[in-house]
């Protein structure tokens, strides 16, 4: 092996996975936007609710219970469970760059996943989307309406999953504000106005 080629598969081994964070309120818009970068752009999109989902649903499953009343309730899953379904996520997709939509909504997120995830991942990019609680709540009772399945797009579930949004997960994103990695995006407009937001943050860090 030449020293170029030996180099090379060096750095590629320690290139770390780069991680986009995507957060918001219940019904900002981040899986809608996720799908949009998967679309145009290589991410891979992997929504810590979406996995939880996955987990609750799998036969046999020893935090199915668990996960089914931290759903309904609005609260959060341990972050053992949730990160050991992203890194799994992660190592099984093959591949470098990742949205992580939903996640870290807690200290106890963030904490876990620096622990965990630390010397294994680069958090890049923080994308926040601001949206009025008047127009989320409308979004997800739409959802609701229109047979989602989730049992937490009711009145009920979405006081209480706002609720965690605004204690738990807005000093969260005021955390990567402070280390310059957060990018706001007003998610109150049309999808594809949004998207073009998306997309210009995105080219100007270089991510895609
Ligand atoms: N959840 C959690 N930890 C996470 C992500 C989600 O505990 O990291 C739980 C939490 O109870 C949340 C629910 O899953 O209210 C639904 O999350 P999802 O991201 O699907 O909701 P969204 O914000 O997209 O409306
Ligand atoms: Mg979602």
């Amino acid at each position: 092996m030449t020293l170029w080629r030996f180099l090379r598969a060096f750095s590629q081994k320690m290139t770390k996975p780069q991680v986009v964070f995507v957060l918001g309120a219940p019904g900002a818009g981040k899986g809608t936007q996720c799908a949009n970068i998967v679309q145009d752009f290589n991410f891979v999109h992997l929504s810590a609710g979406d996995l939880l989902r996955e987990e609750r649903n799998r036969p046999g499953s020893e935090f199915g219970e668990m996960i089914e009343n931290c759903i309904a309730q609005g609260t959060i899953v341990p972050v053992e469970v949730t990160c050991s379904l992203l890194e799994r996520a992660m190592q099984e997709s093959g591949k470098s760059k990742f949205l992580i939509d939903g996640f870290p909504r807690n200290e106890d997120n963030l904490t876990g996943w620096e622990r965990q995830m630390h010397d294994k991942a680069d958090v890049r990019l923080v994308l926040s989307f601001d949206c009025s609680e008047e127009v989320c709540t409308r979004r997800c009772l739409d959802r609701g309406a229109a047979g989602s399945g989730r049992i937490d797009d009711n009145a009920e579930s979405l006081k209480k999953r706002f609720d965690t949004f605004y204690n738990s997960t807005m000093p969260i994103i005021q955390h990567y504000e402070k280390l310059n990695l957060l990018r706001k995006i007003d998610g109150d407009k049309a999808p594809d106005e949004v998207f073009q937001e998306v997309k210009t943050i995105l080219m100007k860090e270089s991510l895609c």
